[in-house]
């Protein structure tokens, strides 16, 4: 036990209860004082000073028990760990061989016909680079395929059972149309069963698109902010106009063909939301359109709040009057959903898949308290996925696609460049979450740690991590009070396998 130290957290429910989460197995368990006192007094004081405090401070009737029953915890592992062991993992060919996932993410371009106010391109992220002229050459794209299909098929004999994914990503990956339709053809030719995903901004969908959509299963995510006024609010034409119409047209044409064909592909939808947005209005949005778009799924994310004017343009749009919400919607919004969220599930009744997306956090959350914390935190295994730029240059990830080459389409991955920017990611972690009591939960990844050229701790994400995580917890174990089989829905909520395929 030398030099281990607590890495666990107490929190109490709104009834008052008090419970420990255990960062170390993810486990929680009720914590009163006299057992938080046992735990955190257990490595520096004798047993027998511990049982006489426990039975004359606390009045304990078993504090013979108690001990022993931490004691065991303890010796088996839990609450302490020794922060001063740091181990990176080495990423070498066999761990590419053994990834949890597998995908090509092809960035097909970094044009796009629009200028969305949070789009990082935008000029509200000062410190990345901004739109380009940049496309994928058909060339490009088959050395990465052949690249990422040859890997694929070592990753099968090595167990891996998934189709190979190719994802089209962008800038607005529908103005590549025709190098969309070469990449499907010659992955079909290489293998038949791979499957493709795109990303698009819906704008430029058409009949052209729609067919080969359909005829190739193409599992299409759509940004969609929620009604007109919120989504024309932040997405625009480059002429300012908002495109919240044009993509409803369009979705309109996608999705009366597949239901005339009878076909029950799934579309998901990325919303993104600020301080400023209502997000009952955003829920009720796709609720009341579900006739149309189902099968559907949403994602509702965060505008990234890190290293950007973004949040402060809309400050000044708002003391000029030309918003119709205030800064306080979203908190004010949040609290009246979750209200609504927590009242269904706690009365066993099914919640609008909707508003499960607003609280897939939770799903996550329960996730990353079960198994082996991994040494990356909850970063994925950087070569799981590769994406590529239209340069040919490999990444780790679509969101990191400009800085941190991790080899090329000529010469492949480069472990010495990805083991470096382990080292100093894990070095990072080490410094900075060493002792974080609930790390675990932490969904903390390479990508808020990007700055310009460097990798660099983010305190303002950390800050906000350290108080939004106390009030999950506590919203959770107060909800399982009231009752305890309410999330277990949750673990059934069938996620769209995209979405898979791209957090991992
Ligand atoms: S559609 Fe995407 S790439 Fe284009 S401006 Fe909007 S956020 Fe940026
Ligand atoms: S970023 Fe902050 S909250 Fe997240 S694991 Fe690190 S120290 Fe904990």
């Amino acid at each position: 036990m030398q030099g281990a130290q607590l890495n666990a957290y107490r929190f109490s429910t709104e009834s008052g209860n008090q419970y420990i989460f255990d960062n170390v197995s993810g486990m929680v368990i009720p914590c009163p004082d006299d057992v938080y006192y046992l735990i955190t007094h257990f490595n520096d004081h004798e047993k027998n000073d511990i049982i006489g405090e426990l039975k004359t401070t606390y009045n304990h009737k078993d504090a013979g028990g108690s001990y022993g029953y931490i004691e065991t915890l303890i010796r088996n592992g839990f609450f302490y760990k020794d922060p001063s062991k740091r181990t990176s993992p080495v990423i070498n060919e066999h761990t590419v061989l053994h990834t949890p996932s597998s995908a090509l993410i092809l960035i097909a371009t970094e044009k796009c016909n629009l200028r969305c106010k949070y789009c990082v391109y935008s000029d509200s992220y000062p410190l990345i680079k901004s739109y380009s002229n940049k496309h994928m050459t058909f060339d490009v794209a088959r050395k990465a395929i052949d690249y990422y299909m040859e890997l694929h098929k070592e990753r099968v004999k090595s167990g891996f059972k998934k189709a190979p994914a190719i994802v089209f990503y962008g800038g607005e990956p529908l103005m590549e149309l025709g190098l969309i339709k070469q990449v499907v053809d010659y992955c079909r030719a290489k293998d038949p069963k791979t499957v493709f995903y795109i990303t698009t901004n819906g704008t430029l969908i058409d009949d052209e698109f729609i067919r080969l959509a359909i005829e190739n299963s193409i599992m299409v995510t759509v940004s969609l902010d929620g009604n007109e006024y919120e989504h024309d609010r932040k997405r625009v034409f480059k002429n300012g106009k908002g495109t919240f119409n044009q993509i409803i047209k369009n979705l309109t044409d996608f999705q009366t063909e597949k239901q005339k064909q009878g076909l029950e592909q799934i579309i998901t939808f990325n919303s993104c939301y600020d301080s400023f947005t209502d997000i009952c209005q955003v829920v009720d949005f796709f609720e009341e359109k579900r006739d149309m778009f189902s099968p559907f799924s949403v994602f509702l994310g965060e505008i990234n709040p890190f290293y950007t004017n973004y949040y402060d343009d809309l400050d000044d749009l708002y003391s000029r009057g030309l918003l119709e919400t205030d800064r306080n919607s979203l908190t004010n919004s949040m609290s009246k959903i979750r209200a609504r969220f927590l009242d269904d599930i706690i009365n066993d009744k099914t919640p609008s898949s909707t508003m499960y997306s607003i609280f897939l956090g939770l799903f996550f959350l329960k996730n990353r308290a079960k198994g082996i914390q991994p040494i990356l935190n909850n970063s994925c295994i950087p070569t799981s996925k590769l994406s590529v730029d239209p340069d040919g240059r490999f990444y780790v990830c679509e969101r990191v696609n400009q800085q941190f080459s991790i080899g090329d389409i000529d010469r492949g991955i480069d472990f010495d460049k990805v083991n470096r920017l382990v080292n100093e990611y894990v070095s990072l972690l080490h410094e900075n979450c060493g002792t974080c009591g609930f790390s675990r939960l932490c969904e903390v990844c390479f990508m808020h740690f990007v700055r310009d050229n460097e990798l660099v701790f983010n305190q303002e994400f950390c800050e906000k991590r350290r108080t939004t995580i106390p009030k999950i917890l506590e919203m959770v174990y107060s909800t399982l009070e009231a009752n305890p089989r309410a999330f277990d829905n949750l673990l059934d909520y069938s996620f769209h396998e995209a979405y898979e395929v791209l957090i991992k």
